[in-house]
């Protein structure tokens, strides 16, 4: 009887196989094995990208190596890898080991992952290129005996003497000879090169004078303790930084970082990316030596460069938004998070990964502290506290004394200019007179959220996007009417398209309407607008807060983008325009993200001698969620909040992932949806998993950029059943081949 003939890699069983784990940027679950040929056995690591055949049809696809081994148990004969990528690992064994865990809390596949963690400048090697430099071959002993021609002779001269390859130019120079010598060492051998790649241009930073740490006060002191205790034992711990506004909690955390720099350590700090102020950035700028600051204008080469720099240890503090989780610091001793109740830390494509919870793992993977700072706790953060995973620390005082400003909830249901459609109403107008009078500067705040000027049809609606489900939004200094959703833009109409009436009017209280209205009431005031239209150069913000801090400018009006880290001492007043507007939405985070901004906002005053205070404007006065802002009751909020949430089995009592579905039609869309829910119910039923699904039901925006969206959510006590199910359903759900399926676990907008 004939033995079956073995396959090649049972052949080649032990130490003589080698095969590559492969992933793909695809949404494929699967980790696929390639054998490595022998010529390659020697450059390929994990970490690096190769070329494989991938397929039915063999296409060259470009994969990422994630592993090796050498036992493999597949009944498939194996392709070989064809080619690799990469000279260096573009991801150490650490990093690899933390995207696949994002892929699996995620659900997203760790090709995915892979390919939007390493910035696409790194793996085009941006801003370098490959020089070459030469050094002896190493078996030269006597250059006497070689009897080489005079010029040749000095350039090995010149090498012999060298502790280090050189380059073509320094050679050149040293031996005061041109490029021929070289050429011919090189073909009889005697010399080697060696090609590197070398960066064109460095970075020249801005300079910063240094500046000495403050001396903390007793608030401060006794957090820093708490972490520096955390630090020294060398162990994972999160530590949620609850400091109201001007508490100082930035210089607890440049405290902390000078301890784990003196070990040698590195340190990451995310901030939200409009925060990324260079207020913020001088401020570590001023008390380190080598701060990399990571933000999304970067160049690719600029990005590339700065990796480069991290991953070789020559930088003490990166700062950055949400992508710096992934900073390739070889000695990783500190993780802070500032401002953590922001959204913008939870990515919106995929992978769908929150940095905070990304810090997380990477901590306790690492055995190092992480601290989330804010002034208004996510009520996810706050819970992991209250059940013991993570430690609190509050600092409730601001510095120095000073006095968190009163706040004055102002009903202007009744107002006359309110209902004249004037964004400010008497009591806010009267305000900002004498704050103004008396030589201070006021902040106006218009959440961006709420109502936008809009084309207002006397007999049906506004103007919406054909494309989405939006209403177009009149831009005053480009005179069209814009979608926030897309790029649609169209001149306003004489007629309403719809029903052809003439006489369309102008409604609610954009920025730029605003911006009229404060000229027109306060006409001797210089005033300043900042939103993401006035924004769009770069350095216009810096510049625009510079003029508002030298005092050019007397009134600073904007949306979201100012209420954040700023620190102005000579405002004192502040004032909501719409707090409602946020209130109102269809988002089981409409009454936190209210406390949020009106707290936040709040901060932006009272810092200096001058003290100062706050406005609300409301159409809800009674509103809980607005009265515990207006008191800076933090917990209390939090304590009315959380009951809402149990009550409606919501996060953070609940884990959830939302599922959305899109196509161009949207009868089918509609159908499907209901076919997978019904699918899913049926599965959940028949295992009795604890799932609860909620939907299916068009998204609260329906209609995007073309495409129809209904949307369902899944809830459990544990994200694992919810992980789990998914992966084992999606193989047997057969989506129709026109709609397109997203899952987000743990969203934040809903
Ligand atoms: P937070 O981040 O908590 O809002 P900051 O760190 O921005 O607060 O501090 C607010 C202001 O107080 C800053 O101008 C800062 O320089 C100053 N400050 C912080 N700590 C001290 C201190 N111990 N003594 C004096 N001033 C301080
Ligand atoms: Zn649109």
């Amino acid at each position: 009887q004939l033995e079956p003939e073995p396959a090649p890699w049972e052949l080649a069983a032990g130490a003589d196989l080698l095969a590559a784990q492969v992933v793909f940027n695809r949404p494929l679950d699967t980790v696929y094995h390639y054998l490595v040929p022998e010529p390659l056995r020697d450059m390929i690591e994990p970490g690096q990208r190769v070329k494989v055949p991938f397929g039915r049809g063999n296409t060259p696809t470009l994969g990422y190596c994630v592993g090796l081994t050498s036992e493999i148990s597949t009944s498939k004969r194996l392709k070989s890898i064809t080619e690799v990528l990469d000279r260096q690992p573009l991801l150490s064994q650490q990093m690899l080991d933390l995207t696949q865990w994002i892929a699996d809390r995620y659900l997203s596949s760790w090709g995915q992952v892979l390919e939007s963690v390493v910035p696409a400048g790194v793996k085009r090697q941006a801003g370098t290129r490959e020089v070459v430099f030469y050094r002896l071959a190493p078996d030269i002993a006597d250059l006497e005996a070689l009897k080489l021609p005079k010029k040749q002779h000095a350039v090995m001269q010149v090498l012999a003497e060298s502790e280090e390859a050189l380059r073509v130019d320094a050679l050149t120079e040293a031996a005061e000879c041109g490029t021929s010598p070289i050429d011919s060492l090189r073909k009889k051998r005697l010399i080697v090169p060696e090609r590197r790649r070398m960066n064109v241009n460095q970075i020249t930073e801005m300079h910063v004078e240094p500046q000495a740490d403050l001396k903390l006060n007793d608030e401060q002191q006794s957090a820093l303790n708490h972490i520096l205790k955390t630090v020294r034992a060398a162990e994972y711990e999160t530590i949620l930084l609850h400091g109201v506004t001007g508490s100082g909690k930035t210089e607890v955390y440049i405290q902390a970082i000078r301890e784990i720099v003196s070990y040698g350590l590195q340190a990451i700090v995310l901030v939200p990316e409009i925060s990324l102020t260079p207020q913020t950035i001088r401020r570590f700028r001023a008390r380190f030596d080598n701060v990399a600051v990571l933000h999304s204008h970067l160049s690719d080469a600029d990005r590339h460069w700065h990796w480069q720099q991290i991953a070789q240890g020559e930088v003490q503090v990166i700062v950055g938004a949400r992508s710096a989780i992934f900073a390739p610091t070889p000695h990783l001793g500190l993780i802070i998070i500032d401002e953590e109740h922001e959204s913008t830390f939870k990515q919106h494509s995929t992978p769908r990964y929150h940095a905070r919870e990304v810090a997380r793992e990477r901590a306790r993977r690492e055995g190092i502290p992480l601290i989330l700072g804010t002034a208004t706790p996510t009520l996810e953060s706050l819970v992991r506290t209250i059940e013991g995973h993570d430690k609190l620390i509050v600092m409730k005082d601001r510095v120095e004394q000073r006095p968190l400003p009163p706040v004055t909830i102002v009903d202007v249901r009744n107002d006359p200019l309110i209902q004249r459609r004037h964004s400010l109403g008497r009591a806010l107008t009267n305000a900002m007179q004498r704050a103004l009078d008396s030589g201070g500067q006021v902040i106006l705040f218009l959440n961006l959220r709420g109502f936008s000027p809009v084309l207002w049809c006397p007999k049906c609606t506004g103007i919406r996007c054909p494309d989405c489900d939006v209403t177009l939004t009149w831009h005053k200094d480009r005179g069209r009417l814009l979608c926030h959703s897309c790029e649609y833009e169209i001149p306003p109409p004489e007629r309403c398209p719809t029903c052809g009436q003439p006489g369309m009017r102008l409604l609610g209280a954009g920025t730029q309407r605003l911006e009229d209205e404060v000229k027109s009431k306060f006409p001797e005031m210089r005033l300043i607008r900042m939103d993401s239209d006035s924004m769009r150069k770069p350095g216009s913000h810096d510049e625009a807060l510079t003029a508002f801090r030298e005092g050019k400018v007397d009134i600073l009006l904007g949306t979201q983008m100012i209420a954040k880290g700023l620190d102005f001492p000579n405002v004192t007043l502040v004032g909501v325009i719409d707090a409602d507007s946020l209130l109102h939405q269809p988002d089981l985070r409409a009454a936190e993200r209210t406390f949020q901004l009106i707290a936040q906002v709040a901060g932006r005053t009272g810092r200096g001698e001058k003290g100062g205070r706050v406005l609300v404007q409301t159409m809800n006065p009674d509103e809980p969620v607005i009265q515990f802002a207006a008191q800076h009751d933090y917990y209390k909020f939090a304590s009315y909040e959380l009951k809402q949430r149990k009550m409606v089995m919501a996060p953070p009592y609940r884990s959830m992932a939302r599922v959305i579905l899109r196509s161009l039609d949207e009868e089918v869309v509609a159908e499907e949806a209901k076919r997978v829910v019904k699918f899913i119910r049926s599965h959940i039923s028949e295992k009795k998993l604890p799932v609860r699904v909620l939907g299916p039901a068009p998204a609260p925006i329906t209609r995007l950029r073309k495409y129809f969206r209904y949307h369902f959510q899944m809830t459990s006590d544990q994200i694992q059943t919810i992980q789990d199910l998914w992966r084992e359903i999606v193989p047997y759900m057969k989506i129709a081949t026109d709609v397109e399926l997203t899952i987000d676990v743990d969203p934040v907008d809903l």
